[in-house]
């Protein structure tokens, strides 16, 4: 049996006519050594952004319905005509969209999960000989309705369906050479990454290097599928294999930097010192999807009984949390203010090498210290510390960071085998 390949195509890689036919050259290429080929593709360029651009220009509130029934859309164009381009090189080739397909996901919209993909259509289609281009981003519910799976879900899409059909492995084209150890944009000297484990690149990405859906990763991760990010531009580039194996060795405490300007903070002023109050706030937010990332509660104010709640969620989910608080009011029995920022960004540094090495979190402190940084709140995991920061200073902190934990491509050789002291 053939093996399968799943590639898939960001924005920027089918943007113009010529880039779309650059994507088909590569999707041929595969399907030329002798592999079956899936191509998973986005919208053309920025076209989700200009199409959640004018939904907001006639609502203020779109419907969650609505807004999938309008961003589905942008991935119909991209899916064919990669597929006349390949038509047109003289291959066979069929495009399909979530819904002919059956990529099923929850009842949720603007960020579905992926419960299920039917593969006989892909199965039939691949066994003709034809290369299959499926849109990215879009399911559907057993009940018909169209759901996207959030900003970025193609990647999710594409590993989903990777997972379904036991490919081989799924290559992530994009606009950059690999994962780099921050975003090359804030960073022009970083460095590309060979390989990255599962586990740190599932932390880069909900840390915020959007060079990865975090649910792409958590996918992969879970159904173990070999994932590789590289260029569409430059394909002599082998790119970075994200994979479960961890180095041998680890040479350095941080792996990446990472910033998220995504994020706003809420604080809940006084609220009753008592059991039961974090889990009614917090299962309400859940019972209306809203994600929440860092948490800090302060500590009792002995004279009123009552502390504060901060928390961060997604900028888009703001007004659904103050709605929820608020109509939790009378329940929790709390009159505080509600304040929200969306002014901060979490940055935040990810290495596996930091576990049981002390120091690393006062080095990044300390770097955030000199540049005058003001830290609003800290979070940690096994392999990830955040800070939320300004948005003003996010960039600043990513450098600075980048720079104390020598990550830049000119320091990567004189690391090696030479660990810094922390
Ligand atoms: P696509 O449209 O192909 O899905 P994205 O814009 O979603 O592309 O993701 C690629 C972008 O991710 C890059 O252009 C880069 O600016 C950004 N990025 C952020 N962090 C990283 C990182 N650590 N490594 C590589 N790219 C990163
Ligand atoms: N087109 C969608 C977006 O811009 C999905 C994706 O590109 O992955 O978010
Ligand atoms: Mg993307």
């Amino acid at each position: 049996m053939k093996k399968i390949i799943v590639q898939k195509f960001g924005g920027t890689s089918v943007a113009d006519t010529e880039k779309i036919k650059n994507a088909a050259k590569i999707a041929i290429k595969e399907k030329e050594n002798g592999n079956d080929v899936v191509v998973v593709v986005s919208a053309m360029g920025h076209t989700t952004d200009f199409l959640v651009k004018m939904a907001k220009e006639l609502s203020s509130h779109p419907s969650d319905r609505e807004m999938d029934m309008l961003l589905s859309t942008g991935e119909g164009v991209s899916i064919a005509l990669l597929t006349m381009a390949i038509q047109a090189q003289g291959y066979d080739a069929v495009s399909f969209n979530a819904m002919q397909i059956g990529i099923m996901t929850e009842k949720i919209h603007s960020k579905a999960r992926i419960i299920d993909i039917h593969t006989e259509k892909l199965r039939k289609n691949l066994n003709e000989g034809k290369i299959i281009v499926v849109a990215g981003f879009q399911g559907i519910t057993e009940d018909g309705e169209i759901t996207t799976l959030g900003r970025g879900g193609s990647d999710t899409s594409a590993v989903a369906l990777a997972s379904a059909l036991n490919a081989e492995r799924c290559d992530i084209y994009t606009d950059v050479e690999g994962v780099y150890t921050t975003d090359p944009r804030i960073v022009p000297k970083a460095s590309k990454l060979k390989s990255v484990s599962y586990d740190e690149m599932l932390e880069l990405a909900h840390a915020g290097a959007n060079v990865l859906h975090p649910r792409s990763v958590e996918t992969a991760k879970h159904y173990n599928v070999p994932l590789r990010v590289r260029s569409s531009f430059n394909t002599d580039n082998e790119g970075t294999l994200i994979l479960g194996v961890e180095k041998m060795e680890i040479y350095k405490p941080v792996t990446g930097v990472a910033s998220d300007l995504s994020q706003a903070r809420i604080v809940v002023c006084d609220v009753p010192d008592k059991p039961g109050v974090a889990a009614k706030l917090f299962s309400k937010l859940a019972h209306e999807n809203i994600s929440v990332d860092m948490i800090i509660q302060s500590y009792a104010r002995k004279v009123s009984n009552t502390n504060d709640i901060a928390f961060t969620v997604n900028l888009d989910d703001v007004p659904g949390t103050v709605s929820a608080l608020e109509s939790l009011k009378s329940e929790i029995g709390f009159n505080g203010e509600i304040q929200t920022n969306n002014d901060i960004a979490k940055v935040s540094i990810v290495g596996a090498g930091m576990i049981d090495r002390p120091g690393v979190a006062s080095m990044m402190f300390e770097a955030l210290a000199e540049q005058g940084i003001n830290i609003k709140m800290i979070s940690t995991s096994e392999i990830k510390i955040s800070c939320l920061v300004d948005k003003s200073d996010a960039d600043k902190a990513v450098k600075a960071l980048h720079n104390v934990f020598e990550l830049a491509c000119d320091k990567t050789a004189e690391v090696k085998g030479d660990l810094p002291d922390v």
